[in-house]
């Protein structure tokens, strides 16, 4: 084989023309022979960098992966384009493991991807230690931190399996986890040596971000799946009995729709996800099990049934959405009751169970602070894009154009004397309650509560009772999003006063708030989504197109079968639109369209080629 560099390679064999921002610096460092870290967004693109000098190296290259669904998925994309690759995992009977490491060790794989648990047995390590393995590159590798979210004690061994090793090998490490501590575990534990980093930017620019509040979630989610029937989305749902609820609604409702969480057995899991990921049905109800390497890059819409406990696990869900980096829709719909269900899981987490008291306190009170500032996401007004972003620590201009916040018509309404008998009430009890009762205090109900705490003896009690309790709910955390009001992080939630409280009560500082035109909101909101959509597409298919789109997809979905991958895997909708805009005739046009390499080509280029005759002929 001739020698290919590593655009060569990334055309010939993954059908792409460029690089993806940190990529080539990461190839780059690995072909220098350096150990490299990536921390990048999910999706954008992390696997093309171990992948693409693993075939440009000689030897052998490790990938250590957690799960099999994501070790099968990215075997079955190497094979289509036409890369050895295999697996091993404790998928495969006893029969299929021993051949797949007798090619392997025939040097048949230039990648092969394996289970942290079978780094140190018997067999495997017969195979490791009598070849040349020149990189072990460590995916998902959060998973050797217990401070990330997926902890796998098996990740231990990794550092130990390398030790072995006559040479060592190059480490790569790829994550999307970006908190400090997590990159540092990352780094000592793997024991990466003077490793290239790159982080990229944490934008998905093509997602759409909103938040609702309907009064009945089912119905808007109903509404939303009308409005965009043969799209494919995941809706996530804080529980498991929620998720059979929704997802049984949505079936007797006529939607195609599975369901995935914790409570099915190992088999209908698997079925499920398979069912979602080979497009047998388009909608995916699940609580955040599911999900984890999930690469199917044509979900168009996460939409959660309730709100999730932190920025940072909610970043990671709508992360599945439009891998394609076509346009694709977030939206989190909103209830009290989900800060409710949030706080009961923290305060009942038995993962934690074998944490000493001192650190469980100290877990629990992160996870408060957490659950607070995925809140105020709820509530904030400005961008949503920029809040996130700011969240993991980067700074954007305020207004993205492509978030609920931007695209809604704002007033400003002077919420002075609210905010000023809110505070009044948190000062004049002394700061000694929670959220609830500062606001039964001041619209004046009389509740069990009140009366024993005497609030209805209070100066402020029943001072804002003419305004509606949504409201008061709305000042109360834009005092909160904006500093004027604080709240513990232990489970009592005591509002308390900060430093700039007094500007409210001493200094009568007016307070503006922003708010959504009650009338206008609704309907506007509406059509403004639509606009801020296509103009991310860019490209609405016409009508015809639109026929020839279903045509491909339908042929896509007839190779899907006869090779028994997901259609995905054949070619992307990306793909699938370009060729649809383009109308491919010859080879060298098909060979142009993105996500199309010679090898694909020459697998499937005739039969997708002669859907553009035909249509050219009618
Ligand atoms: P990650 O592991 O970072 O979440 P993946 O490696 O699974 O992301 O890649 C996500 C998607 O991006 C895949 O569908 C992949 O084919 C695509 N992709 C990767 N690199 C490029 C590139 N340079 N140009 C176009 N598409 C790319
Ligand atoms: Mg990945
Ligand atoms: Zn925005």
């Amino acid at each position: 084989m001739e020698i290919l560099d590593k655009c060569q390679v990334l055309k010939q064999y993954f059908g792409f023309d460029m690089f993806r921002e940190g990529q080539e610096k990461l190839i780059d460092g690995i072909l220098d022979g350096k150990d490299v870290f990536g921390i990048m967004p999910t999706g954008s693109g992390k696997s093309l960098c171990f992948q693409i000098p693993a075939l440009m190296m000689e030897g052998i290259t490790l990938v250590i992966s957690p799960l099999i669904s994501l070790m099968k998925d990215q075997v079955a994309s190497l094979n289509q384009a036409g890369i050895h690759a295999a697996y091993l995992n404790s998928s495969l009977t006893p029969g299929q493991y021993h051949k797949a490491l007798e090619y392997a060790k025939a040097g048949r794989y230039p990648i092969i991807y394996v289970a942290p648990e079978r780094l140190e047995t018997e067999s495997f390590l017969d195979f490791a230690l009598n070849s040349k393995i020149a990189m072990v590159a460590v995916d998902e590798a959060h998973c050797v931190s217990q401070w990330g979210q997926d902890f796998r004690p098996s990740y231990l061994k990794i550092v130990e399996f390398i030790k072995r090793l006559s040479k060592r090998p190059i480490v790569s490490a790829f994550t999307a986890t970006a908190t400090k501590e997590v990159r540092e575990d990352i780094i000592d534990i793997l024991m990466l040596q003077d490793p290239v980093m790159m982080t990229t930017g944490y934008d998905r620019p093509n997602l759409y971000l909103s938040v609702q509040t309907p009064r009945d979630k089912y119905e808007a989610l109903k509404t939303y799946l009308e409005a965009h029937p043969e799209q494919g989305g995941i809706i996530y749902c804080l529980t498991r009995k929620l998720v059979e609820e929704v997802s049984t609604r949505l079936r007797e409702d006529g939607f195609s729709v599975t369901r995935y969480h914790a409570g099915l057995s190992d088999a209908e899991r698997r079925r499920n996800q398979d069912d979602f990921i080979y497009d047998r049905c388009l909608i995916m109800v699940a609580t955040n099990a599911f999900g984890m390497g999930i690469d199917k890059s044509n979900v168009r819409f996460i939409i959660h049934y309730n709100m999730p406990g932190s920025i940072e696990a909610y970043y990671q869900e709508i992360g599945r959405c439009a891998r394609d980096q076509e346009p694709g829709e977030c939206i989190l719909y909103y209830s009290g009751q989900d800060v409710v269900t949030n706080q009961f899981f923290i305060d009942h987490n038995t993962e934690n169970r074998e944490l000493d008291y001192v650190t469980r306190q100290i877990v629990a009170e992160r996870d408060r602070e957490r659950l607070r500032k995925m809140t105020f996401y709820c509530f904030t007004r400005e961008c949503l894009r920029d809040y996130i972003l700011r969240y993991f620590g980067e700074y954007h201009a305020n207004y993205c154009g492509n978030c609920v916040n931007c695209l809604t018509q704002f007033e400003s309404v002077d919420v002075t004397e609210i905010a000023k008998a809110l505070v009044g009430c948190v000062s004049s009890c002394r700061q000694r309650y929670g959220v609830t009762v500062i606001l039964d205090t001041v619209r004046g109900a009389n509740t069990a509560k009140i009366r024993q705490y005497r609030m209805d003896e209070n100066p402020y009690y029943g001072m804002l009772a003419k305004i509606p309790i949504y409201r008061l709910r709305q000042v109360m955390n834009e005092l909160m999003l904006r500093d004027f009001l604080s709240v513990t992080t232990d489970e009592y939630a005591i509002v308390k006063l900060t430093d700039t409280s007094k500007k409210i009560i001493d200094e009568a500082e007016p307070v503006i708030m922003k708010m959504a035109k009650e009338q206008e909101a609704r309907t506007k909101g509406k059509s403004d989504q639509k606009a801020g959509r296509s103009k991310k597409t860019g490209v609405e298919l016409s009508a015809t197109d639109k026929a020839l789109f279903e045509k491909l997809r339908s042929l896509r979905m007839e190779i899907a079968r006869e090779e028994q991958v997901p259609p995905y895997i054949v070619f992307s909708d990306k793909t699938l639109v370009h060729m649809c805009l383009s109308k491919p005739e010859t080879k060298a046009d098909m060979l142009s369209v993105p996500g199309i390499g010679e090898f694909k080509f020459g697998k499937y280029g005739k039969r997708f080629l002669r859907i553009f005759k035909e249509n050219a002929v009618n």
